[in-house]
């Protein structure tokens, strides 16, 4: 028999940073709420049976947001054998209140207390022994950043696992709730048991008047409006409606429990530090000139001062290993056209993308410092005012953050917001933050036209993108999504220094990612371009690509691009391709110049573009639909395909637009 533990927690309580600890697995851990979206289930290191599951952050089990319903589904339907309910002891008023719902699912459970090192730090103390008798579930104070308590921790939780020793209080009620919610729970008991819900946890939902329980337990209209009668009468009683009384009433109980059980000596030195710092990066007018200023100096670290002779190196490797192979080839005397396939179409293409990887690996290093030492959070704090301009809230900064990554993560995030509306238009919004896919073909073009401003010209380009989004946003504020976004709650974690393991997991997640799709999508996509360019409608192979499979159906899309002043059809060929994945642009360009290195590579850019049709093409590919992967995920967010076409035919028609005004009214100056 296995034991499966749930574990649960608010948002930034250290939840994966514990997950991590238990399984020895390496999750992302951020110092930003809303990092972990789905659940995920690793092996316990210390007890080869059992299993845990890092659920998403939640603050309550009211489902107001889908992490919420994620986190309710699966503890009431997968019937885990206990809870780990992990609860961040700086914030120990806040983090019970979802710890108060848990007791009531009736399911053994066991409190982590973490983050202890910093409450002694901070010359605080909390009598474990008293609040675990007050709440009547064991607790086992730990540090899952220090690695302290975890034994303890699991010995206790397969105790109460295989025991089944469910929580010893429920009842933390009084008076008029009292009343009611036992009231309802003798009218709701035969349908909660056919629902598979605890009768305690049914009844305070629907005194809190939680919808989709009330459908779940399939009350007949007499009991619906009986309890409607009791809920009324006791709002009347308490002068506050149903969901407010509730909250009172736990955050009364928390209140008195924590008078007698913590001890503080004042605030901790992390938040004394965290309030100095916030005085300026929170600041009402520098706020976010400093946060554009930050940017630009990651920028020109990763792209010109670091990042461009880490990238000349890593090319030189690529080139010297390309050369070695070729000549091994030659001397194999293997057939000319296995050759140019293995070389200029395989080698070369994968090639090109693969000597971005510094580049990404550098960018990550500084934003997964920002993230982890707690600026991003400050940031999307900053931001809320003016996302709220566009009809978004601070909340879908998180999810368009994650998007200069990747928009795939970034759409998933979306579930994070609690209103359809918010969501949508975030999903919609978000591939205009440039993904990091799109940074080989940034790369390319920047050193071949504007190799001096290469800096600059990065982060313009992020700049447009997201200028595009603040444009359509408004737009869209105004038609399609009418309606005011949620108000913006996210608690702001403490500063904290960036773990260098955590920094490095980061780096090599998005390093991993970056090689793997190098190695398949890339990989295919390079032999597809390269026999679709080698050979003609007859299947002979042709001296000249022009009349090759592939010119004839980019000469189709060609003329597209005329008003946008590139009009070759390797550019649209490449544009195509850049549908599988991004990066493709930039191996199916270099196939089709043939270009073997940078130099004529560069050149054959020359006569494919001017200065100016470089700079629409580069708008065009920043803005135009996603890649398949993250067309996919919109899809299934968005649930209809539909939507996710007409998603995809705006960011498309948006990129046509803007890269035909900069095209159009360039020409106006230039001439
Ligand atoms: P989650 O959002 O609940 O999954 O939380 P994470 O595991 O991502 O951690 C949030 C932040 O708290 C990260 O910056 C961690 O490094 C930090 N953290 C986690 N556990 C501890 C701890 O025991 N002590 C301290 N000082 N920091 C911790
Ligand atoms: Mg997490």
């Amino acid at each position: 028999m296995s034991i499966l533990f749930a574990l649960a927690g608010n948002q930034n309580s250290g939840k994966t940073t514990l997950f991590n600890r238990l399984t020895g697995s390496n999750q992302h851990v951020g110092n930003f709420p809303g990092v972990t979206v789905e659940k995920k289930e690793g092996r316990l290191l210390l007890r080869k049976d059992a299993f845990v599951v890092d659920l998403p952050g939640i603050y309550s089990l009211s489902p107001y947001t889908a992490e919420e319903v994620v986190t309710r589904d699966f503890i009431v339907k997968e019937h885990p054998d206990a809870i780990i309910n992990i609860v961040d002891a700086t914030n120990i008023e806040r983090n019970l209140y979802l710890s108060l719902q848990l007791m009531e699912l009736e399911i053994p459970m066991v409190i982590a207390l973490n983050m202890m090192d910093e409450v002694r730090a901070s010359g605080n103390s909390i009598k474990v022994k008293a609040l675990s008798e007050a709440l009547g579930v064991p607790i086992v104070p730990i540090s899952a950043g220090k690695n302290e308590g975890i034994h303890e921790l699991v010995t206790v939780a397969v105790k109460i696992a295989t025991e089944k020793q469910k929580p010893k209080r429920q009842d933390f009620c009084t008076g008029e709730i009292h009343k009611a919610i036992h009231s309802i729970a003798h009218i709701i008991e035969d349908h909660a048991a056919a629902a598979g819900y605890p009768v305690r946890f049914a009844s305070t939902k629907m005194v809190e008047g939680d919808e989709p329980m009330q459908k779940e337990l399939k009350l007949h209209d007499n009991e619906l409006r009986l309890i409607a009668h009791i809920t009324r009468e006791m709002e009347e009683q308490l002068h506050t409606d149903r969901e407010a009384a509730l909250a009172d009433m736990r955050y009364q109980f928390i209140e008195n429990v924590c008078a007698s059980c913590v001890i503080k000596k004042g605030e901790s030195l992390e938040q004394l530090r965290s309030e100095k710092i916030d005085r300026i990066l929170t600041h009402k007018y520098f706020g976010i000139p400093i946060f554009l200023g930050i940017m630009l100096l990651i920028f020109l670290l990763t792209f010109s001062v670091i990042g461009a002779p880490l990238q000349s190196l890593f090319e030189a490797g690529i080139d010297a290993a390309t050369g070695w192979f070729s000549r091994w080839l030659e001397r194999m005397d293997v057939n000319p056209a296995l050759h140019s396939l293995l070389i200029d179409g395989v080698c070369t293409g994968v090639g090109s993308v693969l000597s971005f990887l510094p580049l990404i690996v550098l960018l990550f290093f500084f934003l997964s410092i920002l993230e982890d030492s707690g600026y991003m959070a400050r940031v999307a704090f900053v931001m809320d005012k003016l996302l709220r301009k566009i009809g978004l809230s601070g909340r879908s900064f998180v999810p368009m953050l994650i998007g200069f990554g990747c928009s795939v993560p970034a759409i998933m995030a979306t579930r994070t917001l609690s209103s359809e509306r918010d969501r949508k238009m975030t999903i919609l919004l978000t591939p205009f933050m440039s993904c990091s896919a799109k940074l080989p073909i940034y790369g390319m073009i920047t050193a071949a036209f504007f190799e001096k401003q290469a800096g600059i010209v990065m982060f313009s380009i992020y700049i447009l993108g997201m200028l595009v989004a603040v444009l359509s946003g408004l737009l869209l504020k105004k038609t399609v999504f009418k309606g005011n976004p949620v108000p913006f709650v996210m608690e702001l974690p403490a500063y904290r220094f960036p773990a260098a393991k955590s920094v490095l997991i980061h780096m090599w997640e998005k390093g991993k990612d970056f090689i793997r799709k190098a190695f398949t999508i890339i990989f295919l996509s390079t032999i597809v371009i390269w026999f679709l360019q080698s050979f003609g409608w007859n299947f002979q192979m042709v001296e000249n690509s022009a009349d090759s499979i592939l010119a004839s159906i980019g000469n189709l899309l060609a003329p597209l691009f005329i008003p946008l002043g590139f009009s070759d059809w390797k550019i649209s060929t490449a544009l195509i391709t850049g549908f599988t994945a991004k990066e493709s642009v930039v191996s199916t360009l270099t196939i089709l110049t043939g270009a073997a290195e940078d130099a004529s590579l560069y050149s054959a850019l020359q006569s494919l573009f001017t200065p100016l049709s470089a700079l629409s093409f580069l708008a065009f590919t920043i803005l135009y639909m996603p890649c398949v992967a993250a067309f996919a995920a919109s899809k299934q967010e968005l649930g209809s395909l539909k939507s996710a076409l007409l998603t995809a035919a705006y960011q498309t028609g948006a990129a046509y637009v803007v890269a035909l005004l900069i095209y159009q009214i360039g020409r106006l100056f230039i001439g």
